[in-house]
Protein backbone atom coordinates (compact mmCIF):
# COMPACT_ATOMS: atom_id res chain seq x y z
CA UNK A 1 0.00 0.00 0.00
CA UNK A 2 1.37 3.50 -0.92
CA UNK A 3 1.31 6.69 1.31
CA UNK A 4 1.26 9.78 -0.51
CA UNK A 5 1.52 13.00 0.93
CA UNK A 6 1.73 15.42 -1.71
CA UNK A 7 -0.75 16.38 -4.79
CA UNK A 8 2.36 15.97 -7.11
CA UNK A 9 2.96 12.34 -5.87
CA UNK A 10 -0.77 11.43 -5.76
CA UNK A 11 -1.30 12.42 -9.14
CA UNK A 12 1.25 10.86 -10.29
CA UNK A 13 0.46 7.40 -9.32
CA UNK A 14 -2.97 7.46 -10.55
CA UNK A 15 -1.60 8.68 -14.14
CA UNK A 16 0.78 5.90 -14.41
CA UNK A 17 -1.69 3.34 -13.63
CA UNK A 18 -4.14 4.84 -15.89
CA UNK A 19 -1.34 4.49 -18.75
CA UNK A 20 -1.49 0.85 -17.40
CA UNK A 21 -4.73 0.74 -18.45
CA UNK A 22 -5.66 0.37 -14.84
CA UNK A 23 -9.23 1.82 -13.35
CA UNK A 24 -9.56 3.46 -9.75
CA UNK A 25 -12.41 3.65 -7.39
CA UNK A 26 -11.79 6.25 -4.50
CA UNK A 27 -13.25 6.68 -0.94
CA UNK A 28 -12.34 10.37 0.37
CA UNK A 29 -13.02 10.26 4.42
CA UNK A 30 -11.90 12.70 7.46
CA UNK A 31 -9.99 9.38 8.90
CA UNK A 32 -11.15 7.90 12.16
CA UNK A 33 -12.15 4.76 10.29
CA UNK A 34 -15.23 2.62 11.58
CA UNK A 35 -16.88 -0.18 9.86
CA UNK A 36 -19.23 2.59 7.90
CA UNK A 37 -15.77 3.61 6.42
CA UNK A 38 -14.56 0.25 5.40
CA UNK A 39 -17.99 -0.65 3.86
CA UNK A 40 -17.12 2.23 1.31
CA UNK A 41 -14.12 0.46 0.91
CA UNK A 42 -15.73 -2.72 0.60
CA UNK A 43 -17.96 -1.76 -1.97
CA UNK A 44 -15.35 0.32 -4.22
CA UNK A 45 -12.47 -2.52 -4.13
CA UNK A 46 -14.30 -4.80 -6.48
CA UNK A 47 -15.37 -1.78 -9.42
CA UNK A 48 -11.99 -1.22 -10.37
CA UNK A 49 -8.07 -2.23 -10.70
CA UNK A 50 -7.15 0.04 -7.54
CA UNK A 51 -8.50 1.35 -3.98
CA UNK A 52 -7.85 4.72 -3.43
CA UNK A 53 -8.26 6.08 0.24
CA UNK A 54 -7.98 10.17 1.15
CA UNK A 55 -7.38 11.23 4.59
CA UNK A 56 -8.01 14.86 5.07
CA UNK A 57 -10.09 16.75 7.88
CA UNK A 58 -10.80 19.65 5.50
CA UNK A 59 -10.75 22.70 7.56
CA UNK A 60 -12.82 24.58 4.80
CA UNK A 61 -15.95 22.85 5.44
CA UNK A 62 -16.28 23.64 9.32
CA UNK A 63 -17.39 26.87 11.06
CA UNK A 64 -15.76 28.20 12.98
CA UNK A 65 -17.40 27.40 16.23
CA UNK A 66 -17.45 24.07 14.90
CA UNK A 67 -15.63 21.12 15.91
CA UNK A 68 -12.23 21.20 13.73
CA UNK A 69 -10.02 21.39 16.36
CA UNK A 70 -11.35 18.29 18.75
CA UNK A 71 -12.07 16.01 15.37
CA UNK A 72 -10.30 12.78 16.37
CA UNK A 73 -7.31 11.24 14.33
CA UNK A 74 -5.76 7.98 14.16
CA UNK A 75 -3.77 7.43 11.32
CA UNK A 76 -2.00 4.10 12.47
CA UNK A 77 -4.97 2.50 13.26
CA UNK A 78 -6.57 4.08 9.93
CA UNK A 79 -2.98 2.58 7.69
CA UNK A 80 -3.94 -1.00 9.02
CA UNK A 81 -7.82 -0.85 7.94
CA UNK A 82 -7.10 0.59 4.68
CA UNK A 83 -4.20 -2.08 4.59
CA UNK A 84 -6.64 -5.25 5.56
CA UNK A 85 -9.22 -3.42 3.43
CA UNK A 86 -7.48 -4.23 0.30
CA UNK A 87 -6.64 -0.36 -0.49
CA UNK A 88 -3.67 0.14 -2.90
CA UNK A 89 -2.69 3.88 -2.41
CA UNK A 90 -3.68 6.08 0.64
CA UNK A 91 -3.57 9.57 -0.14
CA UNK A 92 -2.92 11.96 2.99
CA UNK A 93 -1.87 15.42 2.27
CA UNK A 94 -1.54 18.17 5.10
CA UNK A 95 -3.80 21.67 5.01
CA UNK A 96 -0.54 23.54 3.63
CA UNK A 97 -0.38 21.03 0.92
CA UNK A 98 -4.28 21.34 0.15
CA UNK A 99 -4.88 24.72 0.13
CA UNK A 100 -1.43 26.33 -0.43
CA UNK A 101 -0.60 30.16 0.05
CA UNK A 102 -2.95 32.41 -1.67
CA UNK A 103 -5.57 29.67 -2.82
CA UNK A 104 -8.96 31.81 -3.41
CA UNK A 105 -11.41 29.21 -5.39
CA UNK A 106 -14.57 27.86 -3.95
CA UNK A 107 -17.18 25.76 -5.81
CA UNK A 108 -20.48 26.72 -5.03
CA UNK A 109 -24.18 25.36 -5.30
CA UNK A 110 -27.43 27.02 -6.25
CA UNK A 111 -30.00 25.04 -3.98
CA UNK A 112 -28.94 21.98 -2.26
CA UNK A 113 -26.80 23.74 0.19
CA UNK A 114 -29.41 25.95 1.57
CA UNK A 115 -31.56 23.26 2.84
CA UNK A 116 -31.85 20.69 6.00
CA UNK A 117 -27.42 20.81 7.64
CA UNK A 118 -26.80 23.49 5.21
CA UNK A 119 -28.94 26.23 7.14
CA UNK A 120 -27.18 25.85 10.39
CA UNK A 121 -23.93 25.08 8.60
CA UNK A 122 -23.54 27.82 6.19
CA UNK A 123 -20.27 27.07 4.91
CA UNK A 124 -19.92 23.29 5.37
CA UNK A 125 -21.35 22.08 1.88
CA UNK A 126 -19.36 24.73 -0.06
CA UNK A 127 -16.24 23.57 1.56
CA UNK A 128 -17.19 19.90 0.65
CA UNK A 129 -18.11 20.46 -3.25
CA UNK A 130 -14.80 22.52 -2.97
CA UNK A 131 -12.40 19.96 -1.46
CA UNK A 132 -13.90 17.11 -3.38
CA UNK A 133 -13.45 18.86 -7.12
CA UNK A 134 -9.79 19.05 -6.12
CA UNK A 135 -9.62 15.50 -4.55
CA UNK A 136 -11.18 14.38 -7.78
CA UNK A 137 -9.03 16.41 -9.94
CA UNK A 138 -5.79 15.13 -7.90
CA UNK A 139 -7.55 11.05 -7.55
CA UNK A 140 -8.72 11.01 -11.18
CA UNK A 141 -10.83 8.25 -10.05
CA UNK A 142 -13.59 5.98 -12.36
CA UNK A 143 -15.96 5.70 -9.28
CA UNK A 144 -16.00 7.15 -5.93
CA UNK A 145 -18.21 6.11 -3.10
CA UNK A 146 -19.67 7.52 -0.55
CA UNK A 147 -21.98 7.26 2.68
CA UNK A 148 -25.39 7.58 2.26
CA UNK A 149 -25.63 8.32 5.98
CA UNK A 150 -24.69 12.25 4.92
CA UNK A 151 -27.24 12.07 2.20
CA UNK A 152 -27.49 15.77 1.49
CA UNK A 153 -23.68 15.45 1.19
CA UNK A 154 -24.15 12.79 -1.42
CA UNK A 155 -26.77 14.48 -3.41
CA UNK A 156 -24.14 17.59 -3.30
CA UNK A 157 -21.58 15.30 -5.06
CA UNK A 158 -23.75 13.90 -7.52
CA UNK A 159 -24.54 17.13 -8.61
CA UNK A 160 -21.64 18.96 -8.51
CA UNK A 161 -20.17 16.06 -10.57
CA UNK A 162 -23.06 16.33 -13.36
CA UNK A 163 -22.58 19.96 -13.25
CA UNK A 164 -18.96 20.12 -13.50
CA UNK A 165 -19.04 17.05 -16.15
CA UNK A 166 -16.44 14.97 -13.56
CA UNK A 167 -16.58 11.26 -16.02
CA UNK A 168 -17.21 9.43 -12.31
CA UNK A 169 -19.53 7.05 -11.20
CA UNK A 170 -20.47 7.61 -7.81
CA UNK A 171 -21.70 5.05 -5.58
CA UNK A 172 -24.05 5.40 -2.58
CA UNK A 173 -23.20 2.92 0.46
CA UNK A 174 -25.41 1.92 3.06
CA UNK A 175 -25.62 3.72 6.35
CA UNK A 176 -23.80 1.17 8.60
CA UNK A 177 -25.18 1.14 12.54
CA UNK A 178 -24.18 -0.16 15.90
CA UNK A 179 -25.89 -2.92 16.73
CA UNK A 180 -28.75 -0.65 18.60
CA UNK A 181 -29.18 1.54 15.78
CA UNK A 182 -26.87 4.26 16.17
CA UNK A 183 -25.45 5.28 12.64
CA UNK A 184 -21.81 5.03 13.11
CA UNK A 185 -19.73 8.00 12.69
CA UNK A 186 -16.50 9.02 14.04
CA UNK A 187 -18.13 12.07 16.08
CA UNK A 188 -19.85 9.42 17.88
CA UNK A 189 -16.00 9.26 20.35
CA UNK A 190 -17.41 12.28 21.80
CA UNK A 191 -20.33 11.04 23.40
CA UNK A 192 -19.87 9.74 27.65
CA UNK A 193 -22.07 6.83 28.09
CA UNK A 194 -24.88 8.53 28.85
CA UNK A 195 -24.82 10.34 26.07
CA UNK A 196 -24.29 7.59 24.04
CA UNK A 197 -27.83 5.94 25.45
CA UNK A 198 -29.69 9.12 24.40
CA UNK A 199 -28.08 9.29 20.51
CA UNK A 200 -30.40 6.43 19.95
CA UNK A 201 -33.20 8.86 19.88
CA UNK A 202 -32.06 9.74 16.48
CA UNK A 203 -32.65 5.80 14.98
CA UNK A 204 -35.66 5.24 17.19
CA UNK A 205 -37.66 8.43 16.20
CA UNK A 206 -36.94 7.57 12.05
CA UNK A 207 -38.95 4.34 13.57
CA UNK A 208 -41.50 5.79 15.03
CA UNK A 209 -42.47 7.68 11.62
CA UNK A 210 -41.71 5.00 9.45
CA UNK A 211 -44.19 2.98 11.59
CA UNK A 212 -46.77 6.16 11.37
CA UNK A 213 -46.21 6.43 7.17
CA UNK A 214 -46.93 2.47 7.09
CA UNK A 215 -50.22 3.13 9.18
CA UNK A 216 -51.21 5.97 6.76
CA UNK A 217 -50.17 9.04 8.68
CA UNK A 218 -49.20 11.69 5.40
CA UNK A 219 -48.84 14.75 7.80
CA UNK A 220 -45.00 15.65 7.49
CA UNK A 221 -45.90 18.57 10.42
CA UNK A 222 -47.81 15.74 12.58
CA UNK A 223 -44.47 13.14 12.15
CA UNK A 224 -42.24 16.01 12.80
CA UNK A 225 -44.29 16.61 16.36
CA UNK A 226 -44.16 13.05 17.16
CA UNK A 227 -40.34 12.38 16.59
CA UNK A 228 -39.55 15.66 18.34
CA UNK A 229 -41.38 14.50 21.50
CA UNK A 230 -39.42 11.47 21.31
CA UNK A 231 -36.37 13.13 21.51
CA UNK A 232 -36.89 15.05 23.81
CA UNK A 233 -37.89 12.56 26.35
CA UNK A 234 -34.19 11.66 26.41
CA UNK A 235 -31.57 13.84 27.98
CA UNK A 236 -28.88 16.11 27.22
CA UNK A 237 -30.85 16.10 23.57
CA UNK A 238 -31.18 19.46 21.58
CA UNK A 239 -32.64 19.48 17.87
CA UNK A 240 -31.56 21.25 15.38
CA UNK A 241 -34.05 19.99 12.48
CA UNK A 242 -36.15 17.29 11.72
CA UNK A 243 -37.44 17.28 8.10
CA UNK A 244 -39.60 15.43 5.19
CA UNK A 245 -37.94 16.06 1.69
CA UNK A 246 -38.31 15.34 -1.35
CA UNK A 247 -35.53 12.71 -1.75
CA UNK A 248 -33.78 14.45 -5.14
CA UNK A 249 -34.44 18.26 -4.23
CA UNK A 250 -34.53 17.95 -0.82
CA UNK A 251 -37.11 20.46 -1.21
CA UNK A 252 -39.27 20.05 2.04
CA UNK A 253 -42.43 18.21 1.49
CA UNK A 254 -45.51 18.83 3.88
CA UNK A 255 -47.85 15.90 2.53
CA UNK A 256 -46.45 12.60 2.14
CA UNK A 257 -47.52 11.06 -1.07
CA UNK A 258 -44.33 9.57 -2.17
CA UNK A 259 -41.30 8.51 -1.43
CA UNK A 260 -39.47 10.99 1.34
CA UNK A 261 -36.23 11.29 3.04
CA UNK A 262 -36.34 12.09 6.62
CA UNK A 263 -33.44 13.56 8.01
CA UNK A 264 -32.85 15.05 11.09
CA UNK A 265 -29.24 16.96 13.01
CA UNK A 266 -29.57 16.80 16.95
CA UNK A 267 -27.02 17.84 19.14
CA UNK A 268 -26.10 15.08 21.71
CA UNK A 269 -23.48 16.42 24.04
CA UNK A 270 -20.46 17.86 22.14
CA UNK A 271 -21.35 15.43 19.20
CA UNK A 272 -23.71 16.95 16.14
CA UNK A 273 -25.70 13.75 15.29
CA UNK A 274 -27.33 13.07 11.76
CA UNK A 275 -29.37 10.54 10.37
CA UNK A 276 -31.45 9.90 8.04
CA UNK A 277 -33.89 7.30 5.91
CA UNK A 278 -35.99 6.48 3.15
CA UNK A 279 -39.99 6.13 3.86
CA UNK A 280 -42.61 5.04 1.29
CA UNK A 281 -45.83 5.45 2.03
CA UNK A 282 -48.42 2.30 1.76
CA UNK A 283 -49.56 1.32 -1.88
P1 LIG B 1 -16.27 11.25 7.04
O1 LIG B 1 -14.95 10.66 7.35
O2 LIG B 1 -17.19 11.34 8.21
O3 LIG B 1 -16.16 12.52 6.25
O4 LIG B 1 -16.99 10.21 6.08
C1 LIG B 1 -16.36 9.73 4.92
C2 LIG B 1 -17.37 8.93 4.14
O5 LIG B 1 -17.87 7.86 4.93
C3 LIG B 1 -18.59 9.77 3.71
O6 LIG B 1 -18.97 9.42 2.39
C4 LIG B 1 -19.63 9.34 4.73
O7 LIG B 1 -20.96 9.46 4.24
C5 LIG B 1 -19.28 7.89 4.93
N1 LIG B 1 -19.80 7.39 6.21
C6 LIG B 1 -19.64 7.93 7.44
N2 LIG B 1 -20.31 7.22 8.37
C7 LIG B 1 -20.92 6.21 7.70
C8 LIG B 1 -21.79 5.14 8.10
N3 LIG B 1 -22.15 4.95 9.35
N4 LIG B 1 -22.21 4.28 7.14
C9 LIG B 1 -21.86 4.46 5.83
N5 LIG B 1 -21.05 5.45 5.39
C10 LIG B 1 -20.59 6.31 6.31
Amino acid sequence: MNVLKTKEDMQAWSLAKKREGKTISFVPTMGYLHAGHVSLLELGRPLSDELVLSIFVNPTQFGPNEDLDAYPVNIENDLKLAEQAGVTAVFLPNKEEMYGENYQTRVALDHLPHHLCGKSRPVHFGGVATVVTKLFNIVMPDVAVFGKKDYQQLRVIRQLTRDLDFNIEIIGGDIVREPDGLAMSSRNAYMTPEQRKSALCLSRSIGLARKAVEAGETSAAALIREMEAHIQSFDHTDIDYIEFCDPVTLDPVETIEDQVVVALAVQVGKSRLIDNALIDPPQ
